[in-house]
């Protein structure tokens, strides 16, 4: 009978500990404090501040940039294709903010994808990665198709993410033969998900192309979903 006891309470305290845990998990989402919007430090080059889309131009037709402003956010203008900037970069910290667009009809790789191109060669993915399975080295924050992000930071779609990438162009001799690799580190939500590893796969799929570049634009991709982005700045790093 003692034994029957024994069993019973401890069958309850089980029970209590699970119903304990499941209210943490239905409020995972809600405890995402909302991320802080970095001011562009002293000396920064913003590229976009809400205001107008001079620092950026098609990459097809070299024309205006078509991307629409809408409440001080720029938003991929579907089927317009890439924008970049203006500007040609080298080793820098570039700061930007993203938020995906709900598309629950959607799945995989055709859900929120867009991407940040550096030099406009190689691209860290954006894509709403937030239960969402998708291939190898293709979800949101990976150095496309090359390596995944150390950790999935995704937020639900219509809340704001921020990526803070720091990197170091290819190093090239007087041929164009790459004599040093690109280097990446990248923070996701402030979490740092890549730790300077070294691009040695060469520029990703789809990027803007041509050889090895020793400097290059910014480049965001039009991957046929309305995603949308603020708050972009840059800071050239010194040698
Ligand atoms: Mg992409």
């Amino acid at each position: 009978m003692k034994s029957v006891c024994a069993y019973t309470k401890i069958r309850w305290m089980w029970v209590l500990c699970v119903l304990s845990v499941i209210p943490v998990i239905a409020n995972a989402d809600q405890q995402l404090k909302p991320i802080k919007e970095v001011k562009p430090p002293k000396g920064a080059i913003v590229l976009f501040n809400g205001k107008n889309t001079d620092a950026w131009e098609q990459l097809n037709t070299k024309g205006p940039c078509q991307w629409l402003i809408s409440d001080g956010d720029l938003k991929v203008n579907v089927g317009t294709g890439n924008i970049i900037t203006k500007r040609l970069f080298k080793d820098y910290h570039l700061h930007l903010e993203f938020m995906e667009p709900y598309m629950p009809n959607q799945t995989s790789q055709a859900r929120g994808n867009s991407g940040v191109y550096n030099l406009g060669q190689y691209e860290i993915q954006v894509l709403d990665s937030y239960n969402n399975p998708t291939y190898k080295c293709g979800s949101c924050g990976s150095i496309y198709g090359f390596k995944e992000p150390d950790k999935n930071m995704s937020r639900p779609p219509l809340q704001w993410q921020s990526y803070d990438i720091f990197f170091h162009a290819p190093r090239l001799d007087d041929s164009g033969k790459v004599v040093k690799y690109p280097t990446v580190t990248v923070i996701w939500n402030g979490v740092k998900v890549h730790d300077n590893v070294e691009i040695t796969c060469g520029p990703t799929t789809a990027s803007m192309g041509g050889p090895i570049l020793a400097e290059g634009p910014i480049m965001l991709q039009d991957h046929g979903c309305p995603v949308t982005y603020r708050n972009i700045w840059i800071v050239e790093l010194k040698k």
